[in-house]
């Protein structure tokens, strides 16, 4: 995910473009870079860092000049954060200059094309090989850049949105979209146009904005009405200008009330980012280049630590299931916090997993530096992108779940658990531990994951109502078994963290040994229950909270009929195997985590006395 603004009119590019990008900060923050063209030439500034970096650069470097430009706030994927990789990118002649935000899937073929063809390269980036591509295209037929990026566009596979600028041609900018937003402000009588990733950089200006579909593109010029195309075969499209009702703030959330509420309903497309280039089912594989890379330290590893904190640390609990379920390798899940300071036995045959959302984390990173001392192989899975943990460790995976905002960690713990599950996967393969036929149908599971949970989030309103019965509850308990232990106590740690009320998570069969003492007809016990996974032990647990007037909230698979008859309130899951529900299950528990405490009055993003990172001991 990143950012994306623009400019073309009459007023000074450069403050509109730079302040849409401290607005887009939220999309991607690695890096950030501006184009703005003077009239006679391309002044280019891009560099590592946030954007106050990038202002601090261009008032030491360029001059920031000029009624149209572009720019761009990064959250890499091809390519390390640094200022090379950071766009805007120039094209080998340097006249065409993009923004992207998306990833070119096949980028590496056409840049091998590319190559016989006499272009070099100068970052690590898709970006820069799409620009090229352009290039070669615009020359090679001989055509405008509208053109050129019709046809380029039709060669790539990925997701994007783009934004091209030429300077043989300077009155116009080529937007384009498929996966990755766009929109295009309007200006009073088509005098100047906006662009961005979303419309909180121009909605001072105009509220008046195009939003692109998927597959179109438009050529904006000034003074001339948008005409918005279909990429694949240049027909024109019904050009829908829409007037804006939101605020700012309103934008920045993407139309939800809260970044927290964003962000469980963005899990989807997260969870396909986080697969994305990795789970390749029609080949039948898994690439991750940290694993790959280090196949034989894996293949050697007599066991696994993971350290983690706080959600992370659930997440890490599932892959403890995982791991050793398809991989058949020992694993210990520790809390970072106190790892550090024990006196772990750590070999050169352990290796250390250690799993945090920024990657600051300061325990984490900590328990990292005595692990890399004791000379453990050191792998790390964060969502930050070039943060400390990504540094710090030997090798990794990123979980690209985009920014998270909302202190309640939501799409990173299912993000980290797809991630983790890839691994498990990949490691069960090369060991084989799993049979290929297995394996395959594990990859289809895993890929149908974000449908179900789009569908899943559809049964909210149902979630809505269980949660006005139980607001004012003081108590709760979460109960689960197997994958679904962990999920029962990320579930209570979601309540108390945003809506106070106190909850315990436990499994499910623990409970005998005190918890039950707790129940009576005032409290709420959320079990998972789902088919496959110990159910008629579940079952049986649930009927002991039933004998001593629990209120049961069930989540169970779908179709389910046994639970239905004890339970006070059910939530179907879809079906999937039962190492994947955990992203499934976890998803009416963050919903119901989130109404309750709206209903409560708290402030769900900020919850009070908690920080995002925890970079303190
Ligand atoms: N794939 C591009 C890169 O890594 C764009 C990433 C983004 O969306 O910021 O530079």
């Amino acid at each position: 995910m990143c950012g994306i603004t623009g400019y073309i009119g009459y007023r000074d590019a450069y403050p509109i473009i730079i302040n849409g990008l401290k607005r887009l900060e939220y999309r991607g923050y690695d890096s950030a870079g501006v184009m703005l063209f003077d009239g006679t030439q391309i002044n280019l500034s891009k560099t590592k860092g946030k954007v106050s970096v990038l202002e601090e650069k261009v008032n030491n470097e360029i001059s920031n000049k000029g009624v149209i430009g572009i720019g761009h706030t990064r959250w890499a994927t091809h390519g390390v954060p640094n200022d090379v990789n950071s766009h805007p990118h120039i094209s080998q002649s340097g006249n065409l200059v993009i923004v992207h935000n998306g990833i070119i899937e096949n980028y590496n073929t056409l840049k091998q094309e590319l190559k016989t063809r006499g272009y070099t390269f100068k970052s690590d980036t898709d970006t820069e090989v799409l620009i090229n591509l352009i290039e070669e295209i615009k020359t090679e037929h001989n055509v405008k850049l509208g053109k050129a990026v019709q046809i380029a566009l039709n060669q790539v596979v990925g997701a994007y949105a783009i934004a091209v600028f030429d300077k043989t041609n300077p009155d116009e900018i080529v937007v384009a979209r498929l996966g990755s937003p766009i929109a295009i402000g309007v200006g009073k009588d088509l005098k100047e146009f906006f662009i961005a990733s979303d419309a909180s950089p121009f909605i001072e200006y105009t509220k008046d904005a195009i939003y692109l579909e998927d597959e179109e593109m438009a050529i904006i010029c000034q003074g001339k009405e948008v005409k918005v195309r279909k990429i694949k075969d240049d027909t024109l499209v019904d050009t829908d200008v829409q007037e804006l009702q939101m605020n700012l703030e309103q934008i920045e959330k993407g139309g939800y009330e809260h970044f927290m509420l964003k962000e469980i309903y963005e899990q989807p497309r997260a969870i396909i980012d986080t697969y994305r280039g990795r789970l390749l089912r029609e080949k039948g594989i898994i690439k991750m280049s940290g694993v790959e890379d280090n196949m034989g330290k894996f293949l050697n590893a007599e066991r696994i630590v993971i350290v983690a904190c706080g959600t992370s640390w659930h997440a890490a609990l599932v892959a403890e299931y995982l791991f050793e379920d398809f991989a058949r390798i020992p694993v210990e899940v520790e809390y970072a916090s106190e790892f550090r300071y024990r006196n772990p036995v750590l070999t050169e045959k352990d290796i250390v997993i250690a799993i945090s959302q920024s990657g600051e984390t300061a325990d984490t990173l900590a328990a990292i530096k005595l692990a890399k001392e004791r000379g453990a192989f050191v792998f790390g899975v964060c969502n930050v992108v070039g943060s400390s943990i990504a540094r710090e460790t030997h090798a990794g995976a990123y979980t690209h779940a985009g920014p998270e905002i909302g202190v309640a960690s939501t799409k990173a713990f299912t993000t980290q658990i797809t991630v983790l599950s890839l691994m498990a996967l990949r490691l069960a393969r090369a060991k084989g531990t799993m049979s290929s036929s297995k394996y395959r149908h594990y990859l289809q599971e895993l890929e149908l994951i974000p449908q179900k949970v789009e569908s899943l989030l559809k049964v909210d309103d149902h979630i809505k109502e269980i949660a006005k019965k139980y607001m004012l509850s003081n108590n709760c308990l979460y109960l689960g078994r197997g994958y679904n232990f962990p999920v029962a106590l990320e579930g209570a740690l979601k309540l108390k963290e945003i809506s106070y009320i106190h909850a315990e998570g436990y499994p499910a069969a623990e409970m005998k040994h005190g918890p039950i003492a707790l129940i009576d007809d005032r409290m709420p016990v959320i079990v998972i229950a789902t088919s496959k996974g110990h159910y008629d032990k579940v079952v049986s647990n649930i009927q002991e909270i039933k004998s001593r007037s629990g209120k049961i909230i069930a989540v169970v698979t779908e179709g389910d009929t046994i639970v239905r008859e004890i339970a006070d309130h059910v939530i179907e899951v879809p079906e999937t195997e039962e190492a994947f529900t955990p992203l499934l299950t976890t998803i009416p528990l963050q919903l119901l985590s989130y109404h309750i405490a709206v209903m409560r009055n708290c402030n769900v993003d900020q919850p009070r006395n908690l920080a995002k990172s925890v970079t303190v001991e």
